[in-house]
């Protein structure tokens, strides 16, 4: 018998096993051999508890993902039962199972519009990558092969595999030691306002500078020609390029010129949906469109199986199974459809739906943006941004110029250790940190949120003063 829950590990013991043979996703060695990783051993509502017994606020969701938060017994019991029940059958032509069938029609009644048919597959990066396949085959059907291009954003981040790799947009993605898909696949301006050298040379206006966003991305199909071009992909919001909330009107305008041109417009709801801003799904509910595909995973389970789906219209499912004796689409895992991701999901459904989880991340989400809002006021924070659950703050040197401290203050690492230190758990993500809890979040806890990263921050200014590196 596996021994952890007999108390018998040796937390030491763990910790070097991890550093010497687990190869964690985006390590950088240097750091990684030193200091390997925090270990997490349990978790219970929005808190998580280290190896040591020391416990922490968790202001992550996990990542972007434990939306009905820790210890949900209804989600566990559906996944124990339907592994006892049956734990696998193969999804492959001619057989299926309950829960995925269950899931299907689930979701089809909540995502928008004609969006009724969904490819399931093990996260996010393989549900963006099928994405890519649907569109490319159903063009192809209609006898428009060569719609193959790609366009997406910098900033964008769409996964890890070769492909959605590539059509991540994050510059720091772009390691010099990794190929990258680049022929086929485009970037256009990331619709970050705050930080637009375009816009703030040229003095623009955010209507100003949505306007030369839809007009680059218009550019950018005629360039390549629009019967080359497959999609669009676009998060709502912006999670890991730094929570960027595109400027009034972007989504429904960019959508437009998609259709204009026949390209496929694909919603990356992987953070945005399952409750994050307030709905099952934010393409619709807050930004007013109908994507052609929306593309989920994370939420979808709270984290508790992994799983993604793709989610597209009845009018490309026509498309792709017209009769043809070649119509095979030859795209699909082992685990599509997987019995207990999908009993996973509908139990995270069937919680949400009974607290009404959308309700209260709707009736809390303003309270923490005005929280955080006050940050304001500390000297090195620039800007707060996001929406409800999904909000990161913004560290500088100067707030009139925006010019960012020094590359040696690490400022947002150095933040989110000391906020670690004092019981809360943020992301640092260059100059930033983000900020995505559970969505069970109360009042009392927001407020312990927020006044830890405020003790966090005022930590570091400290920090950087003793080491000369912030004036102010
Ligand atoms: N798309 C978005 C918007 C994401 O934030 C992520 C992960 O953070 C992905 C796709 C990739 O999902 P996964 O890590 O489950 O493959």
């Amino acid at each position: 018998v596996w021994a952890a829950d007999l108390g018998q590990v040796d937390p030491q013991d763990i910790w070097r096993k991890d550093r010497d043979h687990f190869v964690h996703p985006w390590t950088h060695f240097d750091s990684f051999k030193q200091d390997g990783s925090l270990v997490m051993d349990r978790a219970e509502g929005a808190y998580v508890t280290d190896i040591s017994g020391k416990r922490y606020l968790d202001g992550i969701g996990g990542l972007w993902c434990v939306n009905a938060g820790y210890g949900r017994k209804e989600i566990v019991e559906a996944i124990a039962a339907q592994a006892m029940r049956m734990p696998f059958y193969n999804p492959f032509v001619d057989t299926t199972n309950v829960p995925a069938a269950e899931l299907s029609a689930k979701l089809a009644s909540l995502a928008p519009g004609d969006l009724n048919k969904v490819f399931y597959t093990c996260g996010g990066s393989t549900a963006n990558d099928t994405a890519v396949r649907i569109a490319h085959y159903y063009h192809a059907r209609r006898g428009k092969k060569s719609k193959m291009h790609v366009i997406s954003r910098i900033d964008a981040y769409h996964g890890s595999t070769y492909l959605t790799g590539s059509i991540t947009g994050r510059p720091g993605d772009r390691s010099p030691y990794l190929n990258f898909l680049d022929g086929w696949i485009h970037h256009v301006s990331s619709p970050n306002f705050y930080r637009s050298e375009k816009a703030r040379q040229e003095d623009m206006s955010e209507a100003e500078f949505c306007d030369h966003l839809v007009q680059e991305l218009e550019d950018k199909i005629l360039e390549i020609g629009a019967d080359n071009v497959a999609c669009f992909f676009a998060e709502p919001i912006m999670g890991a390029g730094g929570v960027i909330v595109p400027p009034p009107g972007y989504h429904a305008r960019t959508l437009e010129v998609c259709k204009r041109h026949d390209v496929l417009y694909i919603s990356d709801e992987v953070v945005t949906a399952f409750g994050r801003l307030g709905h099952f799904f934010a393409s619709k509910d807050v930004f007013g469109i109908e994507p052609d595909m929306i593309v989920t995973a994370k939420g979808l389970t709270s984290g508790y199986q992994p799983l993604g789906a793709c989610i597209f219209s009845d009018r490309i499912y026509d498309a792709m199974s017209a009769p043809d004796p070649d119509g095979w689409f030859t795209n699909g895992y082992t685990y599509s459809g997987h019995p207990v991701a999908c009993a996973a999901a509908l139990a995270n459904i069937a919680l949400m739906e009974r607290d009404d989880i959308c309700g209260h991340v709707r009736k809390m989400g303003p309270y923490l943006e005005k929280k955080l809002n006050e940050l304001l006021d500390l000297p090195i924070v620039g800007q707060v941004r996001g929406k409800h659950f999904m909000m990161c703050v913004e560290n500088v040197a100067d707030k009139a110029t925006r010019e960012h401290l020094p590359d040696a203050a690490n400022i947002g690492k150095r933040i989110s250790d000391h906020c670690e230190r004092l019981g809360l758990i943020v992301r640092p993500l260059g100059a930033l940190n983000v900020i995505s809890p559970p969505l069970t979040l109360t009042e009392p806890q927001i407020d312990e949120l927020v006044g830890i990263l405020r003790k966090g921050i005022e930590a570091a200014m400290q920090d950087l003063r003793q080491e000369g590196l912030l004036k102010a």
